[in-house]
């Protein structure tokens, strides 16, 4: 069976369903919070109203990209998961974020030899998460083991940090058949680490690239998914960056080309104020996670992205690429 690794245990790829292939329900410290409060987020009871808002509307599984050291809270997120259990599945992930959320003088990533560093990657999918998240010298694993890793780079630029955590995700995806996503920064630098991770020995057919549409670049897009790795589109409903007609419009040129069995979408509500139910507890009204689906396919429909290949990005293409090997 090709199977899935879920907080809950592993599932049939098959049962993978609509996926949101990058988002944020809980995230409880981490240096994104400590320079923005609107990252924080803390409240298990919005975290579940929100993803069950995703499940109500035709939603069922949700990659969850808090790394190691990112505020990743391991037993809230098995509270989530867990009230939705046999309705909707979490995949949490270990790994590395990119470097400017680390101090990268004595970070255990930058003093340790890499093969004891891929090890604690390792043992957090074989074995399970450290409830603590590796935040210090005691280790307590959970039940809940990681269903991915992830790696991340900076903006225009690949630190010698990030190049380790690049190859730590690769040589952990050899030992594990663990999935790889990773965070580019502004939706740079996709093409020098797509060939990086290659280097390093990673499937990038299992292999996902994030954000992006920060960097609506459609020739690159197209240079990048013919080096065989896979994109995440996320962040609709961010009009800061871009207009979603922008997005939906690179997306169908993909389609058309005949890229469609390597994009995957997503939301990337990473802050509170993306949130409807975070930002109910302020009396704010957001268009949360659901929109992705109420909101952002229909527009994809509307301009002609075919019912199929709706289906590839939603369903099809999330079970074969998030599946371990
Ligand atoms: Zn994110």
């Amino acid at each position: 069976m090709s199977f899935v690794r879920t907080v809950l245990g592993d599932i049939d790829s098959k049962d993978l369903g609509v996926t949101d292939s990058h988002d944020h329900l809980i995230r409880t410290g981490g240096e994104e919070v400590r320079e923005n409060k609107s990252f924080l987020m803390d409240s298990v009871s919005a975290a579940k109203e929100e993803f069950g808002s995703f499940l109500d509307v035709g939603g069922k599984s949700m990659m969850c990209m808090d790394p190691i050291g990112c505020g990743r809270d391991v037993p809230k997120m098995l509270e989530v998961a867990e009230a939705y259990a046999g309705r909707g599945n979490i995949v949490m992930t270990t790994g590395f974020h990119k470097a400017a959320f680390y101090d990268t003088r004595t970070h255990w990533l930058a003093t340790n030899k890499i093969d004891d560093v891929v090890n604690m990657c390792a043992l957090e999918i074989e074995e399970g998460m450290d409830e603590n998240s590796y935040n210090g010298p005691v280790v307590k694993r959970t039940a809940a083991k990681a269903g991915l890793i992830k790696a991340g780079t900076g903006y225009a630029q690949i630190f010698p940090f990030e190049k380790k955590a690049l190859e730590v995700a690769a040589l952990t995806q050899q030992r594990t058949g663990c999935p790889i996503s990773v965070h580019t920064q502004l939706g740079t630098m996709g093409e020098i680490t797509a060939e990086m991770l290659k280097g390093f020995g990673a499937d990038l057919s299992h292999t996902v690239l994030c954000h992006l549409q920060k960097n609506p670049d459609r020739y690159e897009y197209k240079r990048i998914l013919d080096k065989g790795i896979n994109i995440c589109f996320d962040g609709p409903d961010r009009v800061k960056y871009y207009a979603d007609c922008i997005l939906a419009d690179n997306i169908k040129w993909l389609v058309d080309r005949g890229y469609q069995k390597q994009i995957l979408l997503s939301m990337d509500a990473g802050r509170i104020e993306y949130q409807t139910a975070y930002m109910k507890e302020k009396n704010v009204i957001a268009k949360g996670i659901k929109w992705l689906l109420t909101g952002f396919v229909p527009i994809l429909k509307e301009i002609g992205v075919s019912e199929e290949a709706v289906q590839d990005m939603l369903v099809n293409n999330p079970a074969r690429i998030f599946a371990f090997k």
